[in-house]
């Protein structure tokens, strides 16, 4: 091989949808030139030697919260993007309850522009919808978004939350019509404001379970699969925490409905038990269920029930965190602990499972997986040739405790301060450049080049002609669009 390269990576482990394979990859200006098998490797301005540890596909993490714009006190790009490069996170997306929340299709290219030469990593949007924006799905483009969060509970005072049944019908039947995914937060808001309308606040995090339950979950769940049925429309249902929610969606998505589930690394990690130490750290929405619970999410991540992991990036100040239960607001900082706790989750759990499997299986549910469902199968999730050059060198083996001064998120926090973790990022390059090196006791980060990515829209099971069709306002007259029929010959997998 004459060609000489930008940067080539020896003596790896390659994870490749295929399996585990010894040699390294070349990389040519953003993109991936050639892998390679040991022994055989190319030149190249740079070469790096991954002295035998994995070079794994940078993870795509469909879900974090930047809070940009509006809540930058909680957590700005500058701190998200390196939190996720320090956790081998190369591409992101992000939700849209910002203040003001982005529910204005044209608001995306705004968005992009704030973000824009903060970020280290590649970034889309997820768009909002709130109660008086329901129309503007109609006129979404595959440039600005190609799925929607829909909040099916949230904060009393939220006006993102969709708790009308005729509005939700009208959101599913829109997005079945447009091509669109539905993102979903499906916990029942009816079943809570019964809870709280019955009973005190609950004084302390032990009761915070039980005063947000899995019926919440449970409930939301069955009506997103009546609507599924319903409309056809491709839902994927976030942050599923109960055994009966898992169970439910599997066999709804094995019975052939366009119905998809993530699982966060926090239900994987803690159980109620963590919340009598842990406190406010852990309220998060869907709360923090049984080690039951936590038990059968793992099989379903391992059976493949589990279509993608997502960190819920959801930073909270200290001094938000450390108010009065009822005060403190859910949620806690997660995308650079998303590849630390699924690996070191995997290792403790399975022990017995090869190394190679455990990479492989990483790969699909935290890149593969998520670049299948949110159109970017054309440039990421996997490493193979022609696709950019996203990856991280990962030592499998260094056990470490996190702390504090690991956090890179801006409020300097982890859930996760005192575990002893198996494993760790040593580099992440996003498209050729180096954005985190982590090699040296002090870690190094690369420039905020990140850039806003185009996405394939997903193209979706045809919407349902049914008897149901009349129950919701007819569409506007039909304007063709020129991305259907291309996108018509892009099947992507559900
Ligand atoms: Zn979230």
């Amino acid at each position: 091989m004459s060609t000489n390269h930008d940067l080539v990576i020896t003596g790896a482990r390659v994870v490749t949808p295929d399996g585990v394979h010894d040699g390294g990859v070349a990389v040519s200006g953003e993109r991936i030139a050639t892998i390679f098998a040991a022994g055989s490797a190319p030149t190249g301005e740079r070469t790096i030697d991954a002295g035998g540890r994995y070079l794994l596909p940078g993870l795509i993490d469909s879900h974090v919260h930047f809070r940009t714009p509006g809540l930058t006190h909680k957590e700005d790009w500058a701190h998200g993007s390196r939190a996720a490069a320090a956790g081998g996170v190369t591409t992101v997306i992000d939700m849209p309850n910002t203040e003001p929340p982005l529910v204005e299709p044209e608001a995306a290219a705004d968005k992009a522009a704030l973000v824009a030469g903060h970020s280290l990593v590649d970034y889309r949007f997820h768009m909002g919808v709130t109660v008086d924006s329901v129309e503007n799905l109609r006129r979404l483009e595959p440039r600005q978004a190609t799925t929607v969060k829909v909040f099916m509970t949230g904060h009393h005072t939220a006006p993102n939350i969709i708790r009308d049944p005729v509005v939700l019908d009208r959101i599913f039947a829109i997005a079945a019509e447009h091509g669109i995914r539905l993102v979903l937060h499906a916990e029942d808001d009816g079943v809570f404001s019964l809870i709280d309308e019955s009973q005190e606040p609950p004084a302390g995090y032990d009761a915070y379970e039980s005063a947000h339950p899995r019926s919440g979950g449970i409930v939301a769940s069955s009506r997103v699969i009546d609507l599924v049925r319903k409309y056809g429309t491709a839902a994927h249902i976030l942050h599923v925490s109960s055994s009966e929610e898992s169970d439910m969606l599997k066999a709804a998505n094995r019975i052939g409905l366009p119905i998809t589930y993530e699982v966060t690394p926090h239900h994987l990690s803690f159980s109620a038990p963590d919340t009598q130490r842990l406190g406010a750290r852990i309220r998060l929405r869907p709360a923090i269920r049984c080690l039951k619970d936590q038990g059968r999410l793992w099989e379903a991540v391992m059976d493949g029930g589990v279509a993608t992991i997502g960190s819920d990036h959801a930073p909270h100040t200290k001094e938000e965190k450390v108010l009065a239960v009822a005060d403190a607001p859910p949620g806690l900082p997660g995308t650079q602990e998303m590849l630390l706790a699924l690996h070191t989750g995997m290792r403790r759990r399975y022990p017995e499972m090869p190394q190679d499997e455990v990479m492989v299986r990483i790969a699909r549910v935290a890149a593969e997986r998520p670049a299948e469902l949110f159109g970017l199968t054309a440039r990421k999730g996997r490493i193979a040739v022609g696709l950019d050059a996203d990856f991280s060198v990962f030592d499998p083996d260094t056990t470490w405790i996190m702390s504090a001064e690991h956090a890179q998120a801006k409020v300097g926090w982890s859930a996760y301060e005192g575990w002893t973790f198996t494993g760790r990022p040593e580099l992440t390059v996003r498209r050729g450049e180096i954005v985190y090196d982590g090699r040296e006791e002090t870690p190094r980060f690369g420039t905020p080049t990140g850039i806003w990515l185009d996405a394939e829209r997903p193209v979706l099971p045809d919407p349902v002609p049914s008897e149901h069709a009349t129950a919701v306002p007819p569409p506007p007259p039909a304007q063709p669009r020129a991305a259907e029929s291309a996108a018509d010959t892009d099947r992507v997998r559900l």
